[in-house]
């Protein structure tokens, strides 16, 4: 270990599934052989660490919540090349095994010893995490850590449900809940080729995001969206939508706005149960319903690419800064479970 490592740090911890997150003072870990140690300078608070605290999904509590980070690497354990300490990095949340049938077959999300930071291992609600050096992307001198965290997560998934959904040149693309996923997924799907993106969402300030990055907004408060898009559209519907919410509600329209041979990429969690008209809306129309679960570190690289040709912009959809207390984190999550009018919060330890 350096001589000046550090001894402590401070985290924001969920001590067991159901309470509220609290402050904590922990013994800094060294990294092991092949790890990093990142000093956090940012760390995306996501719709899913809400249902994490409530206990859905979370693992291994005590545990420091937080899948979205970048930061500068602090220290680097034994046999690890590729890094070195000061690197500006952003992490991949998925930790893998790399070898077994799936991480081979280019699925790793399903690696049945996979490990994801901040819902299955300590995350990055904290000054400092340990984490594989595959897991550290670097992270361009030109995108803020604040949005290299973000990256992380919602513009990563946002990404794979397009790569899910099949999207490509001349499409049109329905993107429901313009949050986090969707501010990203509409920009995305312009630079995969899309036509048009029509960006559906009940809040106001939102639909205005959508409608600044070429988006057309859908008021799904004044009628149905599926009647909206099937109008400006011709009648057509859809090549591809995509429901970033997690309602069966939105789901279901997710599927009643496709066009002939459209696929809906469904990327909200929900418990509800969904119905769909089988013959109406996906025999006749040949449709496609596909899951989306998580992302692939390949497409990692593929975002950063986005980002430096400009085509991904994420400089509107950090909304709000917190410190790393468990005060003001608790009610960034409150304020997730209720919908409220932020994109995005980021806490700056
Ligand atoms: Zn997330
Ligand atoms: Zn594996």
């Amino acid at each position: 270990m350096p001589v000046n490592a550090p001894v402590q740090y401070r985290a924001v911890r969920l001590e067991a599934p159901g309470r509220k997150l609290v402050d904590a003072t922990l013994d800094a870990p060294a990294p092991g052989a092949g790890e990093l140690l990142v000093r956090v300078r940012a760390a995306g608070i996501c719709h899913s660490d809400a249902h994490y605290r409530a206990g859905v999904g979370s693992t291994n509590h005590p545990l420091t919540l937080g899948h979205e980070v970048a930061g500068v690497v602090e220290s680097v354990g034994s046999g690890v090349a590729s890094h070195r300490a000061g690197d500006r990095v952003c992490l991949h949340y998925l930790v893998t095994c790399g070898t077994c049938r799936d991480c081979r077959a280019g699925r790793e999300q399903f690696c049945p010893t996979g490990q994801m930071i901040g819902k299955d291992r300590d995350g990055g609600y904290a000054d400092l995490i340990r984490v594989p050096a595959g897991n550290a992307h670097p992270l361009p001198d030109f995108v803020p850590f604040e949005q290299g965290a973000i990256l992380m997560c919602s513009s990563a998934t946002a990404l794979h449900a397009l790569r899910k959904a099949r999207v490509g040149a001349g499409d049109t693309v329905a993107v429901f809940g313009i949050g986090g996923l969707g501010v990203s997924a509409i920009q995305l799907a312009r630079a995969l080729g899309a036509a048009e993106v029509y960006a559906v969402d009940v809040n106001p300030a939102k639909l205005a995001l959508a409608q600044r990055h070429r988006a057309v907004p859908v008021d799904a408060r004044n009628a149905g969206p599926v009647q909206a898009i099937r109008t400006a559209t011709g009648g057509r519907g859809v090549d591809a939508a995509l429901e970033l919410i997690g309602f069966a509600r939105t789901m279901e329209q997710a599927v009643e706005v496709l066009a002939p041979q459209g696929r809906a990429a469904l990327a909200g969690l929900t418990q509800e149960r969904m119905s769909i008209a089988p013959y109406r809306d996906v025999l006749n129309r040949e449709a496609e319903i596909i899951g989306v679960s998580d992302h692939l570190a390949s497409e990692i690289s593929e975002l950063m690419r986005f980002v430096e040709h400009g085509e991904l912009d994420l400089a509107d959809a950090v909304t709000r800064v917190v410190p790393l207390e468990a005060a003001a984190i608790n009610g960034v999550l409150d304020d997730l479970e209720a919908f409220r009018d932020d994109v995005r919060t980021v806490i700056r330890p």
